[in-house]
């Protein structure tokens, strides 16, 4: 039987028509040449295995009933997390002493290739921003008693909490301009000030709270941070602020918070007093490299659905497939999505291994917002009017992810930080190195 003509990736034949042997032939189209295409050690790669069978079986199915963040939702929610839990699939962020199930950053990116397709998968397994930063500032910089009190509900998905350090009145890439005041009385702090954008704050137990303390001290030595019970007299939780047209409900909120006159025992105070900048950097820095992990599974979900779409929808004679423009954005992104996990996994080991990695945390940040952000609307573009409707999840993942190049410090601000970092090795007479 002659084969069928397909435009795809082919010469035309002698008599000018297109034709695919391989897919005729059923010959693979990849080199079949037996190489390591792993990335990851074997043992984690096994283990992701499980966090995709999960995936399959209980929150892609699921992802629509979950959206609509009613009642039956948040239930739902709850049963998968017991699930995620007898599963031994629980708090992947943490290791085992902190009731978590992980091993470090470059098991958590691996996981995160799975777990981060899915825009609810990370409550489902307790590792969500901003507990699982939260969860991992307490876990190096508690106190015991902090600990018992509000790291190990954390972990173990009891209580929920927020990162309050963005402020409406202030440029918040620039922290140095907070106004929140904490100011000391007796044995207790007394909280001023309105923060916002404190994500999940709705319906959590606690926040950690960025508060001026010193304002005559040196910059970076005049904020401190300060465990706030949500419910403590005088703190105001609004409903969350709409986001690109989406309100939100509980966890999936980004809440204004005014603290009047708020009283917390000293002994709330999270690390040192006036070490806010620093302890900022500790927390901020792992959480940006989570959310740059979890994009690894956005991106790579974005370009499956781009691939499927344009090999299936035909137009002007053929498959998208064939359209150079189609073709040209499959193979950017494929590049770009290799470069993020690479950076990530460089990024990652270095963390393992003790590094705070500011300048490569910096750098994967902005790079990996831009392609995230591209490869979706490629392959939002690619599906046309359907990729902006509900029956795919890409007009979702883009709503997430233009926050992506704000949040965490825009693009702008990573940037500068890689640049003047990287000059000033250059000044001091030392390139930088790249590996
Ligand atoms: C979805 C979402 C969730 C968030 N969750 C939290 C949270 O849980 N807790 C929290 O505390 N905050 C949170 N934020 C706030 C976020 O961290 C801030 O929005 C961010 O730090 C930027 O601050 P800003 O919005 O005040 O912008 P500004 O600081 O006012 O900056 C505005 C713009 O100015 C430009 N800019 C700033 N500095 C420079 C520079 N040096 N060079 C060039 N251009 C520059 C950038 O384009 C920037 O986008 C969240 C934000 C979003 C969108």
């Amino acid at each position: 039987m002659e084969p069928e003509p397909v435009g795809l990736l082919c010469e035309g034949d002698a008599a000018d028509r297109v034709v695919v042997p391989e897919l005729q032939s059923e010959a693979h189209v990849n080199d079949p040449t037996p190489v390591s295409t792993a990335l990851f050690p074997p043992a984690y790669l096994e283990r992701r295995e499980l966090y995709r069978a999960f995936m399959e079986a209980h929150v892609f199915p699921n992802e629509q009933l979950l959206d609509r963040e009613d009642d039956a939702a948040q239930e739902l929610v709850r049963s998968l997390q017991e699930q995620a839990r007898a599963a031994g699939l629980w708090a992947p962020h943490m290791p085992a002493e902190a009731g978590g199930t992980g091993e470090g950053f470059l098991y958590y990116a691996c996981m995160n290739e799975e777990i981060g397709r899915a825009h609810w998968a990370q409550l489902v397994f307790g590792c969500q921003a901003p507990d699982a930063g939260n969860a991992e500032i307490l876990h190096q910089f508690g106190t015991e008693e902090q600990k018992t009190q509000f790291l190990e509900p954390l972990v173990a998905g009891q209580a929920r909490s927020f990162f309050s350090m963005t402020e409406p009145d202030v440029a918040g890439s620039d922290p140095t301009l907070l106004q929140t005041r904490a100011v000391v009385d007796g044995d207790e702090w007394v909280i001023d000030g309105h923060k916002w954008f404190s994500s999940g704050a709705e319906g959590s137990t606690f926040g950690i709270v960025f508060a001026i303390s010193d304002p005559d001290a040196a910059t970076y030595k005049r904020g401190t941070m300060i465990l706030v019970p949500s419910d403590a007299p005088g703190v105001t939780i609004s409903p969350g602020t709409p986001v690109m047209g989406h309100g939100g409900r509980a966890w999936n909120t980004h809440c204004e918070v005014l603290y009047d006159s708020v009283r917390v025992p000293l002994a709330n105070t999270l690390g040192e007093r006036g070490e806010a900048f620093r302890l900022a950097q500790k927390r901020l820095g792992p959480g940006r490299i989570h959310h740059v992990m979890r994009w690894l599974g956005q991106m790579q979900r974005a370009f499956g659905l781009m691939c499927a779409h344009a090999l299936e929808r035909e137009a002007f004679g053929g498959p998208l497939a064939d359209k150079q423009t189609v073709q040209n954005w499959i193979a950017d992104s494929a590049a770009e999505i290799q470069a993020c996990r690479l950076l990530t996994m460089d990024t990652a080991r270095k963390i393992d291994e003790g590094s705070e990695a500011r300048v490569e945390v910096s750098l994967l940040k902005f790079y990996a917002a831009g392609v995230l952000n591209e490869v979706i609307d490629r392959a939002v573009q690619v599906h046309g009017a359907r990729g902006l409707t509900n029956e795919t999840p890409l007009a979702q993942m883009a709503m997430h992810a233009r926050a992506g190049r704000i949040y965490d410090g825009p693009d702008e601000v990573h940037r500068m930080v890689v640049a003047r970092r990287i000059l000033k090795s250059y000044a001091a007479g030392d390139p930088w190195q790249f590996g």
